[in-house]
């Protein structure tokens, strides 16, 4: 088996897919220090700039003070502490849903989330965009596993026409990552009232960033129903770490006794929560940081020249410059880079062929000259490179 793993590690170096991690040595911000050298990056997804907060830092010192650094149990033995517990209702309140339950990542609500909810005889019906974790969760529950064209109304009403599974689940990106534009919600929504679905949404780039107080893309769109179930992922915007899933009272019950990524695992920390409940209130009261975030989009839009390359449309955080082929995405990435500027290449499979990609990411910690920075840095580019 080794051997196996040696040979494939080695076609992803000669095809040019090794992936390869930057070592940080500094807290995640707008301006790193990584590998050693200091850059300004449009890299991470901490969208208000809240990762590196004085306040927050200091409420994870003191939470930890309290009650120590471990959960030391599962949530259903003795690892559920009183701040789960009122982040968790804090949570639900927030969103302006019955009940919320906490899990440890993104990536775990997701697969305990479908793997509880549907299973053999029941039928998902995704978008070909989404997020990995969710075809994971998909491949995990044993449903019947459709996907449809991204975005694709009516692509999807066929499907849920012709389908006679027992429960249909729709489960799509709010806000899809690599691309940064919105799921049409409200009309899926009507289609799960016509089709007797429900509608799983994974909100980890609206929450916090779309919406009246950043509550998410529910409230962007307006959107209340017994057939929502919301998934927001508390790594991003939130700034620490954690996810959390809300809806009904009893689905969130079904939930706590059948999520197999919540039962049979120990949840994260106290002092997070305790965290997380003074990163949501910044993020309510961020209206200021959401504002500043809107102008930078405006202002990167404003500052670009593109003959060749093309800003894909969104009013979200995620800005995506299409280069096309994967030389070209590679090569203007490590061009930024050798100007300091540090913005990720997104290739194939993660994205369809053809569509490689620079994903810039902004932040409310950049300033308004950090993205004249980056504009003209790109723009210059493409004179020089396309
Ligand atoms: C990041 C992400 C996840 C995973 O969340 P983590 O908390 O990082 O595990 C899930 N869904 C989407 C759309 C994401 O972008």
């Amino acid at each position: 088996m080794l051997n196996a793993l040696q040979k494939e590690l080695e076609h992803r170096k000669t095809d040019g897919l090794l992936r390869q991690r930057r070592l940080l040595d500094s807290p995640q911000a707008e301006h790193i220090v990584a590998n050693g050298k200091p850059y300004l990056s449009f890299c991470s997804n901490d969208y208000l700039g809240l990762a590196n907060h004085p306040a927050l830092i200091l409420a994870m010192q003191n939470a930890a003070g309290i009650s120590g650094v471990g959960s030391g149990a599962s949530g259903l033995v003795t690892g559920h502490h009183r701040y789960h517990d009122d982040l968790e209702k804090e949570l639900a309140t927030f969103v302006n849903l019955p009940a919320a339950l906490l899990f440890s990542t993104g990536y775990m609500a997701n697969i305990g989330v479908l793997g509880a909810l549907v299973g053999r005889g029941d039928a998902i019906f995704a978008d070909k965009l989404n997020h990995a974790c969710l075809n994971d969760g998909g491949y995990y529950s044993m449903a019947e596993f459709n996907r449809f064209a991204h975005n694709d109304v009516a692509a999807l009403e066929k499907l849920l026409k012709t389908s006679n599974a027992k429960h249909k689940l729709i489960a799509v990106d709010a806000v899809f990552s690599m691309d940064g534009d919105i799921a049409p919600l409200p009309a899926y929504l009507r289609l799960c009232e016509q089709y007797d679905a429900y509608l799983y949404v994974d909100d980890a780039h609206g929450f916090g960033v779309l919406g009246e107080h950043g509550i998410g893309s529910l409230s962007h769109f307006n959107l209340a129903s017994p057939r929502l179930i919301y998934m927001a992922t508390l790594g991003k915007a939130a700034g620490v770490a954690g996810a959390f899933v809300a809806g009904e009272a009893v689905v969130i019950d079904y939930l706590i006794q059948t999520a197999k990524s919540y039962v049979y695992s120990t949840p994260a920390p106290p002092a997070l929560s305790a965290t997380l409940s003074a990163s949501l209130h910044l993020i309510e009261k961020g209206d200021t940081l959401r504002a500043h975030l809107q102008h930078l989009i405006v202002t990167l839009k404003a500052n670009l020249q593109l003959k060749k390359w093309q800003l894909m449309p969104s009013i979200t955080a995620v800005q995506p410059l299409v280069v096309g082929s994967n030389h070209a995405a590679v090569g203007l990435s490590e061009h930024l880079q050798k100007l300091g500027i540090l913005v990720p290449a997104i290739r194939p499979p993660t994205v369809p062929v053809n569509t490689a990609r620079l994903r810039i990411s902004l932040s409310a910690a950049h300033s308004e000259a950090d993205v004249i920075q980056l504009a003209r840095a790109i723009n210059q580019a493409e004179s020089e490179l396309a």
